[in-house]
């Protein structure tokens, strides 16, 4: 009820039609009252003064109640304006002439001339209408046959005012062309647009939609116009526009995208995606938003389904996961027992057994070490996930320190030399990263051939992370290999050549990856390899 009035209100203020009723209300009274109470001075000729004002009355009155009680008439309340006008000024004329240029008439010619001239539109209409009264001025004048200074003066106000109505319609008229012209182009944009356009007054209510919105949820623009967007949104989305729009619009949230749905004239509800940009008003004091809004059906329709595709991806991760801890975990003992068998066999018939049975118990025992180490490496690979992540205050130099203390067997025997250089302190897991470095520096000193194996641990603050950078003077990768290098069980050589179970780097990755960091690999063959990894502040 009350956003009705408001409604009628608002298109009170802006609508030229509605402008035009109060027009003709308030000429039919005026003249109404000319005519029963005005100074009514008897004329020449048979027509009488307040006959002339009540037919002005009249015919103002009647296009009042035209436009007022059938609104078919509406669309030519122009028309119906310029007719009254034609009327006002002709009536005028005569009273002039039958006056022989009273002061008083002459006075209120010229005032109903020059403001019925801001009734017309940039038309032929105005062109016939100034036509029209000129010649007439001319009868009277030569009819009026009497050339007395009342008539000297009126002519020379009327040529005046007449001149400054001319300039002042000129200037309105250029405006008025500039405005359609951008008016149309706006309009055009708005209403060819795929997106829906809408603007939003001050109260949230719909004054602008765009026909698009018929393709979109099936309604015609003026279903809601004056409704707020308000009351076609889902009920669970409802809190989120409210927080963020109507409650604040200029809230700077209200200019990213917010995905939520609304409902179709079908009853169904559709996904959209609206980006809402306050705008100032021309009077700078109300605030007018505009909203942009997108059929996200489709795109919403994919996310769900990635959702799903991977929500069924992490399961079957995790079940793998799982699969692969419990089976590495229960053939570590089946594994300890033949290991510790082959040994006791080693070492109860050494010097007993020939030479080939000797080198078969070999092979058994290096394949059993081998087998333990991809045991070993695939449980730390298969824990990442599912343990928990401890983060303490960790001195990078205490680290490497305690990485080379247990791999000393490793160095020394490579006879390798490690560096280190303005190593900082990280926030981290200390076993998580302990693993990373113990890993990186130990395939730097594997991978290499040269007479001093060396690497050189380094980090650097990039802001919003830590970069770690291990580089070797090795073998180096070739690039078409350093991407899968990260995959697991993804090797470059043979065991013969140089061992491993191909799950260091993968293991790396993961860690690095669950916290938050990536890693990657700079090298070329021959000149060594620099593996640079992040983690977070
Ligand atoms: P593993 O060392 O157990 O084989 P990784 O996952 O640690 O498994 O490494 C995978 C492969 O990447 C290795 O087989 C090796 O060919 C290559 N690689 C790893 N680190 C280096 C390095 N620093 N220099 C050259 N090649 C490397």
């Amino acid at each position: 009820m009350l956003t009705k009035f408001y409604q009628r209100i608002a298109r009170f203020v802006n609508h030229d039609e509605l402008t035009a009723r109060v027009l003709f209300f308030i000429v039919s009274v005026g003249f109404g009252l000319f005519a029963l109470y005005g100074d009514n001075k008897p004329l020449i000729g048979p027509i009488r003064h307040e006959w002339i004002n009540a037919f002005d009355s009249f015919v103002a009155l009647v296009f009042f109640l035209l436009l007022q009680f059938f609104p078919a008439t509406r669309k030519h309340y122009q028309q119906f304006g310029y007719a009254l006008i034609y009327i006002l000024n002709i009536g005028n004329i005569y009273l002039l002439y039958t006056t022989r240029f009273d002061v008083q008439y002459s006075y209120q010619f010229i005032v109903v001339f020059c403001i019925s001239g801001w009734f017309f539109r940039k038309e032929a209409a105005y062109l016939y209408f100034f036509v029209i009264i000129n010649v007439l001025l001319i009868l009277v004048l030569l009819l009026a046959q009497k050339n007395s200074p009342p008539t000297f003066d009126f002519y020379a106000t009327y040529l005046i005012s007449a001149f400054a109505q001319f300039i002042l319609l000129r200037y309105r008229f250029n405006i008025e062309d500039k405005l359609t012209e951008s008016e149309r182009k706006y309009r055009l944009l708005a209403e060819n647009s795929f997106d829906l356009i809408c603007i939003h007054n001050a109260k949230g209510e719909l004054e602008f939609i765009s026909p698009s919105i018929k393709r979109l949820l099936g309604y015609e623009p003026e279903d809601l116009i004056g409704h707020r967007p308000y009351e076609i949104v889902h009920n669970e989305d409802k809190p989120l526009i409210r927080s963020l729009v109507l409650n604040d619009p200029n809230h700077p949230s209200t200019q990213n995208p917010i995905q939520f749905r609304l409902r179709h004239k079908d009853g169904t509800y559709v996904w959209v995606e609206t980006v809402f940009v306050p705008l100032e008003s021309p009077d700078g004091a109300s605030s007018v938003v505009l909203s942009q809004t997108r059929d996200i059906r489709k795109n919403k329709e994919y996310q769900l389904q990635l959702e799903e595709r991977s929500k069924e991806l992490e399961r079957s991760n995790a079940d793998l996961e799982t699969f692969a801890f419990v089976s590495s975990h229960d053939m570590q003992e089946p594994l300890r027992m033949i290991t510790n068998y082959m040994q006791l066999l080693r070492r109860k018939y050494a010097g007993k057994l020939d030479k080939e049975a000797e080198e078969y118990i070999e092979y058994a025992n290096s394949g059993a070490a081998n087998l333990q180490q991809l045991l070993r490496d695939l449980l730390s690979y298969s824990r990442i996930t599912s343990s928990e992540i401890k983060c303490e205050e960790i001195d990078l130099n205490r680290l490497i320190a305690d990485v080379l203390r247990n791999n000393q067997l490793e160095i020394k025997e490579k006879g390798a030399k490690i560096l280190t250089e303005n190593l900082c302190t990280v926030y981290s897991d200390r076993n998580l990263l302990m693993l990373v470095m113990q890993n990186l520096i130990l395939n730097g000193i594997k991978y290499n051939h040269a007479e001093v194996p060396q690497v050189v641990i380094s980090c650097k603050d990039i802001g919003t992370a830590v970069e770690f950078c291990v580089a070797d003077n090795g073998i180096g990768i070739k690039p078409e290999h350093q991407k899968r290098i990260f995959e697991p069980f993804h090797r470059l050589h043979t065991k013969a050549e140089i061992p491993g179970t191909g799950l260091g780097l993968s293991i790396c990755k993961k860690i690095v990856e669950r916290m938050g960091g990536n890693i990657r690999l700079e090298s070329e063959i021959g000149k060594g390899a620099r593996f640079y990894f992040t983690l977070p502040k």
